[in-house]
């Protein structure tokens, strides 16, 4: 899922889920950026994959980084969180501030780390 990078920018997205062979089941298993039970980055992921992820504690609210961080040594750099009742519009404005979108026609933003 995604698009071919912008003649303008030459930028692009994409989006992909990934999975993890379960040998032992024959099954798929979704890749997740934490090692299962701790909070230690996956050495199976590069780094610098934005990560999205469901906080508990966030109900219909959502936050995220802004723009594309880049550094080979933080694990976690990038990231939407999002509260498990947040609508598409939550969603969608988080996935925004990930690729560099600013919005601030409402006020000042408050939802984002930069
Ligand atoms: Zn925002």
């Amino acid at each position: 899922m995604g698009s071919d990078p912008s003649k303008e920018t030459g930028h692009g997205v994409s989006f992909w889920e990934l999975f993890e062979e379960d040998w032992l089941n024959g099954r798929h298993i979704p890749l997740y950026c934490h090692t299962p039970g701790t909070t230690n980055w996956t050495t199976k992921l590069p780094v610098d994959t934005a990560a999205v992820s469901v906080d508990d504690n966030m109900g219909m609210s959502g936050m995220a980084t802004l723009g594309f961080q880049e550094d080979d040594m933080v694990e976690y750099m990038n990231y939407v969180r999002l509260g498990p009742k947040a609508p598409l519009e939550v969603i969608m404005h988080e996935l925004g501030h990930t690729m560099g979108m600013y919005i601030d026609e409402y006020g000042s933003c408050k939802d984002t780390d930069i």
